[in-house]
């Protein structure tokens, strides 16, 4: 088969490669109905982490069970399934206290922008669907194996409830997903930090009541102007940069929630201006696995529709322009079609 390797920056090739096959047990072998290119593959894409080796890239999954191992029970031959970017036990006591992407048995997935994938503790990663969706679903449910779940995530840990009001640092993909999630979860103001027409206009779609395109102390400012000069109750940190996390901190009222969900590069906080913050601070790799079956069914049930995110659909072997088009800012997210 062929899939996409990253050999360094900017240098992502399309090649032959070998097909996944049961390794353990637990295993199981997906025929992917689409990937895509998450925000998290630009680090290495750019440079900023570098590549010692080629590394197949991808790790965002949705299709069809082609082969499970001899101990996988629950998932079958035939199914459809989506799966987080960690594969987890879901039985572990970390699992169970609903962080399966700090599983004790956790395995990064890796390799997914091919048409097959391996997935290890199929049992306790995948979850299938009522049935095998229609094409017009497939978007919308492959956003559940990230960057949905990681949107939802920031609102969850964010503490978002009903009537608060909540600001969104970040217009990525996860961003845009975070604002929805937190109209789900009844935040009555979803102030939307973004300078790009094109997303600030998904953002009023999914629920943002105001846009801040100001940044730094400026942006700061414009928040507290909308807060009633104490700063929003929750504040989601959806980017990874020092620049980000203290926009968050300094935008979110005393006593309030701030999630991260954006890997972090470079971030150091400062122990004296945390302390005086008042903050609670909560956010990591998201537990996309907790999450799943309830947004599965809300995509079902057409209550939600993140699929928008994806502005470009490529066919798999032009994965290096989905690359190009996001790290250029000309899309938002790129689905790729095996
Ligand atoms: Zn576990």
């Amino acid at each position: 088969m062929r899939g996409a390797v990253l050999y360094g920056p900017r240098d992502v090739r399309f090649e032959e490669r070998d097909a996944p096959k049961i390794v353990k047990p637990t295993d199981a072998i997906i025929r992917l109905s689409a990937t895509c290119v998450c925000g998290s593959d630009l680090w290495p894409y750019r440079g900023v982490n570098p590549t010692a080796r080629p590394t197949p890239m991808g790790h965002e999954y949705c299709g069809i069970v082609e082969d499970v191992g001899s101990a996988v029970r629950g998932i079958k031959l035939g199914q459809f399934v989506i799966g987080s970017f960690f594969a987890s036990d879901n039985t572990c006591p970390i699992c169970r206290a609903g962080y399966q992407s700090s599983c004790q048995h956790a395995e990064l997935i890796g390799g997914a922008q091919a048409p097959l994938l391996r997935v290890p503790l199929a049992d306790g990663t995948l979850v299938g669907t009522r049935d095998v969706p229609t094409e017009q679903l497939i978007p919308s449910l492959l956003a559940l194996s990230d960057v949905m779940g990681t949107g939802w995530f920031a609102a969850d840990a964010a503490r978002v409830k009903p009537g608060m009001s909540v600001a969104v640092v970040g217009d990525g993909a996860v961003g845009l997903l975070a604002v929805l999630s937190a109209k789900l979860m009844g935040a009555e103001r979803i102030i939307a930090m973004s300078r790009h027409e094109s997303r600030q206009k998904l953002a009023r779609e999914f629920g943002a009541t105001d846009i801040v395109a100001e940044r730094g102390d400026e942006g700061v400012e414009r928040i507290k102007d909308m807060t009633k000069g104490i700063g929003a109750d929750a504040v989601m940190e959806c980017v990874g940069t020092q620049q980000s996390m203290l926009q968050a901190i300094r935008s979110t009222r005393r006593g309030g929630y701030i999630s991260y969900v954006g890997v972090p590069h470079g971030v150091q906080l400062d122990g004296e201006q945390m302390f005086f913050s008042h903050v609670h601070l909560h956010g990591g790799p998201a537990p996309v696995r907790r999450f799943l079956p309830n947004l599965i069914e809300l995509v079902y049930d057409r209550k939600i529709n993140p699929g928008k995110v994806f502005d470009l659909t490529l066919p798999l072997d032009q994965v290096a322009e989905g690359y190009r088009a996001m790290d250029e800012r000309r899309a938002i997210k790129t689905l790729l079609r095996p």
